[in-house]
């Protein structure tokens, strides 16, 4: 594949630290939303699986482990159809996901046991960089929990029941909030251990900081992702995704 960035792996960030740091993707949803017979994370974008485009940053990436949560059952299909082919050689394990996405990171983080730090990443997000990914460890290295993100470009209004604006929160306060959600191991396995217990925390859970959040006193820092880093959610956004991955091949 040549639509992510070509970088040798072991980049600075992991030799100057000496520390062990692992990747969550996770590809274990429905992708109800993207209304098609096929999930979308085995959807073809420029002629290769979604997924494939986030293993191959990570892959380039300084993370030395990658760890890749698949719905249930699905496992050997991604191994035979999607792995094999690629060669990859930092991917160390294929875990069942699980309901919904909190439970699939917890399956992720328990296979990375022995890790210093852990990156979460949305399989579904595929213009993710390595030099991205290289980025934000440095950047969880100085401050133990951090999330990419964006200021949002659009005003935000919060909807009352009936549909109606209720309130206008200040724009420049507000990010947009992307993956990875990056995080020492000890803080974020000890957040979801948490988690896991304790089922009235997990209503409205819809990312790994807010679990942090939610479960330890750590604070989060926001560190800049990319406009650039969508989440593929609907059909359109495929068409958006690839616009971009052949714009990326042309600056070459
Ligand atoms: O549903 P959402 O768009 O928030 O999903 C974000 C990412 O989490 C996707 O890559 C999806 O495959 C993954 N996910 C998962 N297990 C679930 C739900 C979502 O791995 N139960």
């Amino acid at each position: 594949m040549q639509t992510t960035e070509q970088r040798e792996p072991l980049q600075e960030c992991v030799e100057h630290t000496g520390k062990k740091t692992g990747a969550v993707v996770l590809a274990g949803g429905q992708g109800k939303r993207m209304h098609s017979q096929i999930q979308k994370q085995y959807l073809l974008l420029a002629g290769c699986p979604l997924i494939c485009y986030a293993l191959e940053a990570f892959e380039h990436s300084c993370v030395d482990r990658i760890v890749l949560v698949v719905g249930a059952g699905e496992e050997e299909y991604v191994r035979r159809e999607i792995l094999a082919p690629m060669h990859l050689q930092k991917v160390c394990a294929v875990v069942p996901g699980g309901k919904e996405r909190y439970h699939s990171v917890y399956e992720g983080l328990k296979a990375l046991k022995g890790c210093d730090y852990v990156l979460i990443h949305d399989g579904a997000r595929p213009l993710i960089t390595a030099s991205m990914i290289d980025r934000i460890v440095e950047e969880t290295i100085e401050w133990k929990a951090c999330v990419a993100g964006m200021p949002v470009k659009d005003t935000i209004k919060i909807a009352d029941e009936a549909g109606y604006a209720q309130a206008t929160p200040d724009r420049s306060k507000l990010w947009q909030i992307q993956t990875p959600q990056a995080f020492s191991y000890e803080l974020v396995r000890g957040a979801y251990d948490c988690l896991m217990q304790d089922e009235s925390l997990q209503k409205g859970i819809t990312d790994d900081a807010m679990v942090v959040e939610t479960c330890t006193q750590q604070k989060v820092k926001l560190v800049a992702g990319s406009y650039e880093n969508l989440k593929v959610t609907t059909p359109e956004d495929l068409v958006l995704a690839e616009a971009l991955l052949e714009h990326r091949r042309a600056e070459k």
